[in-house]
């Protein structure tokens, strides 16, 4: 057996790969991508709803003046930015702890 040609199989969905196809976490192109993709559409949504939530708070107690809506639209952006970003980190780091929780494998058709 040679060393650094081996395969390795990946930590989600346990299949052979050559091992320079895996990343540090022992993860297969494929298995990053579903985890990416799922990391997105969550933080997309939690940024939505926490920006829809702060521009109701703002339109039903602040009043915000038409004078600083340029300040509250930087307001509502960095809010989607930061709370996106951050429920991205959280749920890709949760699906990596679980490996996916096995949504690659093949489940028993029954
Ligand atoms: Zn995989």
């Amino acid at each position: 057996m040679r060393f650094g040609s081996s395969e390795a199989s990946c930590t989600s969905c346990h299949q052979l790969y050559a091992a320079s196809d895996l990343d540090r976490y022992l993860w297969c192109p494929n298995c990053r991508k579903q985890l990416e993709r799922r990391g997105t559409k969550v933080g997309r949504a939690v940024g939505v709803v926490a920006s829809a939530g702060l521009a109701a708070y703002l339109v039903v107690e602040v009043h915000p003046s038409a004078r600083f809506v340029a300040i509250y639209l930087l307001l509502l952006v960095m809010t989607y930015t930061l709370t996106s970003r951050i429920a991205r980190a959280v749920v890709q780091g949760f699906y990596r702890s679980r490996a996916l929780g096995g949504v690659v494998e093949t489940e028993n058709p029954e």
